[in-house]
């Protein structure tokens, strides 16, 4: 292991003070506060088996998996319910024992419609239930037996994206993947599950690492840490230094929002653009979540598909902010259970982070493969909107680029071709401009709802 050596990225690259060596960072961007105090020396702890799981069919990118479990099929932990359907699309499997009640259409977070597998699990069973470590001749892994391992686990990208993970792993011929990058920032405010798996998975990241350099050979290996986690970059400095097949540097990296984005996270891990409207493949780097890393792990060593995440629940109306992992599937309701339950005037709940979750209704929702965050805000921390006073702070903080006033009013006037124009859908959803704007404008409800539309009416 090192410390990574080539030159800081251009642009605002900084030192922090506080920090013993130079972090690296991005152009633009904000600095929330991270809220994170509540949760971060939180060990991760299993929730109670739930009675009842509903899984949806749809938790990735993609086309929808398609059910191979009906109404009163049985069902044993890792088995298959949902297969890909097609490439672009990820397999789902049970995470317990127990018996398919029904196959219903309900809303997912986001407000998509998706078909929700129920199952009455057998708590007692499931409770019982062991992963049996495998042996694994690492020498023995090519290419395909890597890509395909992580396809038929179903692992998609869990920091948020939900992408496919085989797919980012399978380049066209005419591109070759040279760096793997490490996903360690978790700039998110409130959010600690990341962090929290640096220090307690350590070790199977590592092993995942191996496996992926196995199958792709990279000629470099960044794994890019924020600098408010020197403990974190301590366990993985640690790890890495132990294996001597597979060279991993480490990169500390600036706190700043969004640095776990992944052009941004490209570019100050080592200096590289993404150019607008291409894939990070195109540039030859694959960028790879630690809880992606994680679910490789135990897919290759045990045998266990993704069939569960951790998930940070907190916020000012939780009762006890915890780290906890949950069979996916379970209900929303049964993690605030516990929690100990909800506490003062809560006006907001959000499903992943404050800045690009989704407020929910209801928490009539469910646990899935992306779900990275449930929080409970107060009135304390949830502010109403007044007009634009034309300050120019969004514009000031886009990582983009873009001009999100702009977007935002073409949006509420319905001039979409216009919004599309101004690069529109360049714009990653980041919330850094809602988040800077003195008049709390729904910048990013604007920015989203003109993107659809466009996406809807193919203009
Ligand atoms: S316009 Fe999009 S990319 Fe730019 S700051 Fe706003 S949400 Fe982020
Ligand atoms: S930051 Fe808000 S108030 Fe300032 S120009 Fe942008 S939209 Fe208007």
């Amino acid at each position: 292991m090192r410390m990574a050596g080539v030159p800081l990225a251009e642009g605002d690259a900084a030192t922090e003070r506080e920090f013993p060596m130079p972090v690296r960072t991005f152009k633009k961007g904000v600095h929330p506060h991270d809220h994170k105090e509540r949760t971060a020396s939180s060990a991760v702890e299993d929730t109670p088996v739930p009675a009842l799981l509903r899984i949806p069919v749809s938790q990735h990118l993609g086309k929808p998996a398609l059910p191979v479990k009906g109404r009163g099929d049985e069902v044993v932990p890792g088995e298959l319910i949902c297969d890909a359907d097609g490439f672009v699309s990820a397999r789902v499997h049970s995470p317990v024992y127990g018996k398919v009640k029904r196959i219903v259409q309900q809303p997912l977070p986001a407000g998509r419609m998706s078909d929700y597998i129920e199952i009455e699990v057998n708590v007692e069973e499931t409770q019982a239930h062991e992963w049996q470590r495998r042996d694994v001749d690492l020498d023995a892994l090519d290419r395909k037996a890597v890509v395909d391992g992580i396809r038929d686990a179903g692992v998609v990208g869990m920091g948020g994206a939900t992408f496919p993970t085989h797919v980012k792993f399978s380049p066209p011929p005419t591109a070759e993947i040279d760096t793997l990058v490490i996903n360690g920032v978790e700039c998110e405010p409130y959010l600690t599950c990341d962090h929290r798996l640096m220090l307690e998975r350590t070790t199977e990241l590592v092993e995942a690492i191996r496996i992926l350099h196995r199958g792709f050979s990279f000629k470099r290996i960044l794994f890019g840490i924020e600098s408010n986690k020197p403990d974190a970059i301590e366990a993985v400095s640690t790890a890495a230094a132990g294996v001597s097949d597979t060279p991993i540097e480490i990169v500390p990296l600036k706190v700043k929002y969004p640095q776990g984005a992944e052009k941004m996270l490209i570019y100050a891990a080592n200096g590289r653009t993404v150019p607008a409207g291409k894939l990070p493949l195109e540039i030859g780097v694959v960028v790879a979540n630690v809880f992606t890393l994680v679910a490789i792990e135990d897919w290759f060593f045990w045998g266990k598909p993704l069939v569960d995440r951790v998930i940070t629940v907190s916020g000012d109306g939780i009762k006890e902010a915890r780290n906890l992992r949950a069979p996916i599937g379970t209900p929303f309701s049964d993690l605030v259970d516990g929690c100990g339950g909800i506490v003062g005037d809560v006006t907001k709940v959000i499903a992943g982070g404050p800045m690009m979750g989704v407020a929910l209704p209801t928490l009539d929702y469910s646990v899935t493969k992306g779900s990275s965050g449930l929080l409970f805000l107060t009135n304390a921390e949830v502010v109403d909107e007044s007009p634009c006073i034309r300050c120019g702070r969004c514009v000031d903080v886009c990582p983009m680029n873009l001009m999100p006033l702009k977007l935002a009013a073409y949006a509420r006037a319905g001039k979409f071709l216009e919004a599309r124009a101004l690069h529109l859908n360049d714009c990653f959803e980041c919330g850094s401009c809602a988040y800077a704007c003195p008049a709390r404008i729904k910048l990013v409800a604007w920015i989203r709802y003109a993107k659809n539309y466009v996406r809807v009416h193919k203009l």
